[in-house]
């Protein structure tokens, strides 16, 4: 399985920003043939600037694709500023995050949200990039994988599957942060969540697991090496193309 490079390029850049940026990615694939052997590439613009992407992503054979950053919780109807997952489908998105850490907070979303959220992403055919991860007092309290083991039980829909879920383990004391989870607490927690998707799934090694958190061309390699680690959500640094395309390059 190709490792899968995921730029989340939360409320950044304006639009013209965002068309460089991405034929900045889009030169720096075609460069080096080699990364797209190993990587698989999705960018996470903010809505507005999801038109700009798409002008630019023409090829369907591309190793690039975007998605959103988030969906609306229901179907339709008068929901005042939100964006549902059939609209997103319908602008041709492979892809969007539900539950990310900052979405937990600053929007009080509940796993039960981030779960209604998945279900209707997943039933508009997009591939749906769960986020889970604990916070910095959680860790310190041993209470890590508890936490989440619940957050992926309780934020999973019932028709989430293999081809079209992927989870993305981002600790939230390493997120913007510049703190990196240790490469063993990765390897053993990555291991962890592999073990639960395997009370759900008769495959679980089919489900892609990301890290999150801090991720830098510096820390990738070592990173992305681990077992169970199948790509990178990044943050920080997929806003500069060359650090983005380093980060690939180490896997
Ligand atoms: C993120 O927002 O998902 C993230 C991992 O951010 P950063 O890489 O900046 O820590």
């Amino acid at each position: 399985m190709k490792k899968l490079i995921a730029g989340n390029w939360k409320m950044n850049g304006s639009w013209a920003e965002a068309r460089i940026l991405t034929e900045k990615i889009l030169e720096g694939i075609a460069a080096d043939k080699g990364v797209a052997d190993t990587c698989e590439f999705v960018i996470f613009p903010p809505f507005v600037h999801l038109g700009v992407v798409k002008e630019s992503l023409t090829d369907p054979d591309s190793p690039l694709t975007y998605g959103a950053q988030d969906c609306g919780l229901h179907e339709n109807g008068a929901y005042t500023g939100e964006v549902s997952a059939e609209m997103i489908r319908d602008f041709a998105c492979e892809y969007v995050i539900v539950g990310h850490s900052e979405r937990r907070e600053y929007h009080h979303e509940t796993n039960e949200i981030v779960k209604q959220k998945a279900a209707i992403a997943d039933s508009n055919g997009l591939k749906v990039i769960i986020c889970v991860g604990e916070k910095e007092s959680e860790r310190e309290a041993g209470q890590h994988k508890e936490v989440v083991g619940a957050q992926l039980v309780e934020s999973m829909p019932e028709n989430a599957s293999v081809e079209n879920t992927v989870i993305a383990y981002e600790p939230v004391w390493a997120i913007g942060t510049g703190k990196t989870a240790s490469v063993d607490d990765v390897r053993e927690m990555h291991g962890f969540i592999r073990q639960q998707l395997g009370e759900r799934f008769e495959e679980p090694e089919r489900v892609r697991i990301l890290y999150g958190g801090s991720m830098k061309p510096d820390n990738a390699r070592d990173l992305l090496a681990t077992d169970n680690v199948d790509g990178g959500l990044i943050g920080g640094a997929s806003l500069d193309a060359e650090a983005f395309l380093a980060i690939a390059k180490s896997a």
